[in-house]
């Protein structure tokens, strides 16, 4: 899979390009020449919404986003990279820290959830690096909606 790095105008594409699973840095306080060597070093494609990062000669690891609207970035990185989405890795990743996200026994967990959610969900994932939470909610199903009406999964 492709794994890149978005400037720091591009925090909600990262989130979306996480949700479907990709390896997406996103740092609000990274400098140009820093997010080039971090791209290079770990293979990853720049997104970014600055036309002046062509000036490092990085071709075909830099994609300059077209649209503000989040969702519109993400359909160009797909078209462009034709990129395929599996179905499997959707909600894969912390969107939050990009980490990938890990089974947890909702027993485990029992005191942290609504009592609602505890009796009405049966998975459960858990971030180790931010500790967050994640089940099939409503959340998640807006945005696999979202997903789906723009022809993404
Ligand atoms: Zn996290």
């Amino acid at each position: 899979m492709l794994k890149f790095i978005c400037d720091d105008n591009l925090g909600k594409l990262a989130k979306w390009l996480r949700t479907l699973g990709y390896d997406t840095l996103f740092e609000l306080t990274i400098e140009d020449g820093e997010m080039v060597s971090l791209a290079l070093k770990e293979d990853r494609i720049i997104l970014s919404r600055d036309t002046k990062l062509s000036r490092f000669k990085i071709k075909d690891k830099y994609l300059l986003i077209q649209s503000e609207k989040p969702l519109e970035q993400l359909k160009q990185v797909i078209d462009h990279f034709k990129l395929k989405i599996d179905k499997d890795n959707l909600f894969s990743r912390c969107m939050v820290c990009n980490q990938p996200l890990q089974e947890i026994k909702k027993e485990k967990i029992k005191d942290r959830l609504h009592p609602y959610v505890y009796q009405t969900q049966e998975n459960f994932v858990y971030c180790s690096v931010c500790d967050r939470i994640y089940w099939a909610g409503t959340h998640v199903e807006k945005m696999a909606k979202k997903l789906s009406e723009r022809g993404i999964v």
